[in-house]
């Protein structure tokens, strides 16, 4: 991979990689995939048009996950790591940022 997320959060400069056009044209595949629909709402049996693509295992943590569609879990399956969802979905998979939203508008949603 030629971008380096590692790189990118060590240097508090995430905003780089959500821009790269390697994770736009991710993005926009994984959304196709999932006809933009709100895969969290889904499991509800809600319709809600997706607008972001949420990482399972959230980059900050998990940067060799970043460009990956999936990823392997303890027991050896595999699992979506990339999955299209609305944000009011997208704002309860990071109960951390809550807090800091307050405070500080993000520059942009997706650099959650
Ligand atoms: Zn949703
Ligand atoms: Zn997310």
């Amino acid at each position: 991979m030629s971008i380096d997320v590692k790189a990118y959060i060590e240097s508090g400069d995430l905003h780089r990689f959500y821009t790269c056009a390697q994770w736009l044209r991710l993005r926009a595949e994984v959304l196709a995939e999932d006809k933009y629909e709100c895969q969290f709402c889904k499991d509800k049996g809600i319709y809600m048009r997706a607008t972001i693509v949420h990482h399972i295992n959230h980059v900050r943590r998990h940067p060799e996950l970043a460009l990956s569609k999936y990823y392997i879990d303890d027991n050896g399956d595999r699992k979506r790591q990339l999955v299209s969802c609305c944000d009011k979905c997208h704002e309860e998979q990071h109960p951390e940022r809550m807090k800091q939203n307050k405070k500080r508008a993000p520059i942009t949603k997706e650099q959650w």
